[in-house]
């Protein structure tokens, strides 16, 4: 079997160590014999339906997240990539990358950018960054990650959270939700990497996007799962 991960801006949306989460999808299918490449979808880059089984989407600053809102309208990858979410081709995405697949994210500085509107949320520019390591209850079981935003992201009604702030700020540091799940696609505050730490959710992205690829219901060999674990857990045990 052979997967293709979209790396969405991969040169401009790639902070607080978001890259490992390619670096964790890539070995946890090698590790498994699965081929697996990842292209870099960026400003010149064209998109088109089944180019990608996986897309991630990184954090970024808002002077990266203006010329990359821009883009995602501009060049119709948002409407690609949205219609690629509605037949079940699974996504993660993280901060500033969740941040415009929503309606819209308001920056401190600057107008209203417009979001790719996959998630039922929005988010405006708070006056502090919320910063540190988070912990969330969800479907996944816990989750470890470490955040830092500015942005308040408020899912409208009808929307469902990733999950629930167990320790840290999540969407929006008031309503204790964290992320927002819409079919296969996550976005959340996580940033860490976040993969490499909840291998859960990583082999959850894998078998999906495998199974909407290959049509049918595929069982991931298990990996021996030891160091990441211990770190799973020593990072609940230190931070709630
Ligand atoms: N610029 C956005 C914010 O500050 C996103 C930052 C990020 O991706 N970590 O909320």
């Amino acid at each position: 079997m052979k997967l293709t991960i979209g790396y969405l801006y991969g040169d401009l949306m790639n902070i607080y160590g978001d890259t490992g989460n390619i670096i964790a999808l890539k070995k946890r299918c090698e590790w498994r014999g699965i081929e697996v490449v990842d292209k870099n979808i960026s400003i010149a880059t064209l998109l088109s339906k089944g180019d990608c089984d996986l897309f991630f989407f990184g954090g970024g600053q808002d002077q990266q997240q203006e010329v990359v809102a821009k883009d995602l309208v501009k060049s119709a990858k948002g409407k690609v990539i949205t219609s690629e979410i509605e037949r079940g081709v699974p996504l993660l995405s993280i901060c500033g990358g969740y941040q415009l697949l929503g309606e819209y994210y308001k920056p401190h500085k600057g107008p209203k950018l417009p979001g790719v509107e996959l998630f039922g949320a929005y988010t405006v520019a708070g006056d502090k960054r919320m910063i540190g390591n988070i912990t969330t209850e969800s479907m996944f079981g816990k989750l470890v990650g470490f955040e830092n935003h500015s942005g308040k992201t408020y899912l409208k009604k009808g929307s469902t959270p990733l999950g629930m702030v167990i320790k840290g700020f999540g969407n929006n540091g008031e309503d204790k939700t964290e992320g927002c799940i819409y079919k296969n696609a996550i976005g959340c505050y996580m940033h860490g990497s976040l993969l490499p730490k909840n291998p859960r959710l990583a082999d959850w992205l894998i078998k999906k996007a495998l199974e909407v690829k290959y049509g049918k219901n595929i069982e991931l060999k298990p990996l021996d799962d030891t160091f990441e674990l211990q770190v799973h857990q020593s990072a609940i045990r230190r931070f709630g």
